[in-house]
């Protein structure tokens, strides 16, 4: 059971760029709609979520006291079908991050061609400072708070940033208890005894892994020996290292909240894995950490950003290494560090389609959910495989007719159907 993401401290602060998730979202998807030829109305439609809900809860601790706790869930748009996204539990989420996240979350599904809008939610809290018992009550209480505008043909949550299997597990109790009917449709990223897919956990990595071997075709760059960093090592990150590990490239830096590690020679994924705790950290094991900052600026070819948002920005971008970067994590690259990054020739995998293998296998365990039929692990890893596969090439197509960079042309891809959807229900 692992976190779904991890997170680095490190967050880079530059006066005059633009470091609001929100509003720079926003802008690039009005410069999308702008290249799909749709006016003004769109964009009001789209630029926000539909629906945000703030909750305050209360929770017991083990000591007997009572600490209220702030939540959110919001839901960018549902004219596709119900909107689908996970739940971080981490003491910087605020409402304009997840109203951010649901609107990537739209454009994720909206590139993958799966039948849902985008949705987000987050808990104000530290999971690293609690008990496992406070954090079941946490959860349970949550969904409590949210229940009214979640379900399986509603909103469907997902684990995200430092919440896993085993917070999902106690959501859908909670929702089934009070729904009193059994409904595993409610929730992805569950165990497998409770109806999780086959080939879940994994499938965020396994999503960047297609991802690096699609743009690697397209650099011409070899993967045997190829030299990768990946900063952040939660789900995404630690499962990234081991198959890119295992399949004879080099992984020559990792790193979580505390710090880093680099060797040119390699590291020793599978010995990291071992002693990582469940939120990824490892780094406090060892003397010669460097910083996450530095990390992203040391010597690789492949570079994943697997943590949290703003790690390469304008101040750093010219500095990095790499040829090919394939965001695992939700909005590690600014609006400007992505042009630079484009001027220079970087291939860069925008987050919504570099980390999109998870919803694809949230919606595969959904679907299986639904019709009570389980798949193998080779099943699911095929039609992932096929999906994302055909998601490359269809961004990577877009960013060349319309002459933009990999992040516009994949919003642009993702925001057609939400767009045609809205059209045809007459909203716009
Ligand atoms: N939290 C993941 C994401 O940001 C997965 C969402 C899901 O599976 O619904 O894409």
């Amino acid at each position: 059971m692992r976190n779904e993401q991890s997170e680095p401290s490190v967050r880079t602060d530059v006066e005059t760029e633009n470091l609001d998730v929100l509003s720079s979202t926003q802008n690039v998807i009005l410069e999308a709609l702008q290249k799909l030829g749709y006016d003004e109305q769109m964009y009001q439609l789209l630029k926000d979520p539909l629906r945000v809900l703030m909750v305050r809860f209360p929770v017991r601790m083990d000591d007997g006291s009572v600490r209220v706790y702030t939540g959110y869930r919001a839901q960018h748009n549902n004219a596709v079908g119900p909107t689908k996204g996970g739940i971080r539990l981490h003491p910087n989420v605020d409402e304009d991050e997840i109203k951010a996240l649901s609107i990537w979350m739209s454009v994720k599904c909206g590139i993958a061609n799966l039948p849902y809008g985008g949705g987000k939610g987050g808990i104000v809290c530290d999971p690293r400072e609690m008990s496992f018992a406070e954090i079941e009550r946490l959860s349970r209480a949550y969904v409590r708070a949210i229940s009214q505008i979640v379900g399986p043909t509603k909103d469907i949550p997902a684990p995200d940033v430092f919440s896993n299997s085993q917070n999902m597990a106690w959501m859908l109790d909670e929702y089934s208890h009070l729904r009193q009917f059994d409904s595993p449709g409610f929730i992805t990223g569950k165990p497998l005894v409770l109806g999780g897919s086959k080939g879940r956990e994994s499938s965020t990595a396994r999503g960047v892994a297609i991802c690096i071997e699609q743009a690697a075709a397209v650099k011409k760059l070899d993967l045997a020996g190829s030299k990768v960093i990946v900063q952040g090592f939660g789900n995404a990150g630690s499962y990234l290292a081991k198959f890119m590990f295992d399949s004879g490239a080099k992984v020559v830096g990792i790193s979580d909240a505390y710090g880093a590690l680099y060797d040119e020679k390699g590291l020793d994924i599978d010995d990291l894995l071992e002693r990582r705790d469940s939120f990824g950290t490892v780094t406090k094991l060892f003397k010669n950490t460097i910083s996450n900052k530095q990390l992203l600026e040391s010597e690789c070819d492949i570079l994943v950003p697997a943590a949290v948002e703003n790690q390469i920005t304008q101040e750093n971008a010219a500095r990095i290494k790499a040829s090919i970067i394939v965001e695992a994590a939700n909005g590690p690259t600014t609006t400007a560090a992505t042009k630079i990054l484009h001027d220079k020739g970087v291939l860069l995998v925008p987050d919504v389609l570099g980390n999109s293998g998870g919803v694809i296998v949230s919606y595969f365990e959904w679907v299986q959910n639904n019709q009570g039929l389980y798949w193998t692990e080779d099943e699911v890893n095929r039609k992932l495989a096929e999906i994302l596969k055909r998601s490359f090439k269809t961004v990577y197509a877009t960013a060349n007719r319309f002459k933009v960079d990999m992040r516009l042309a994949a919003y642009i891809v993702g925001v057609r159907h939400m767009a045609e959807a809205a059209r045809w229900r007459g909203w716009v």
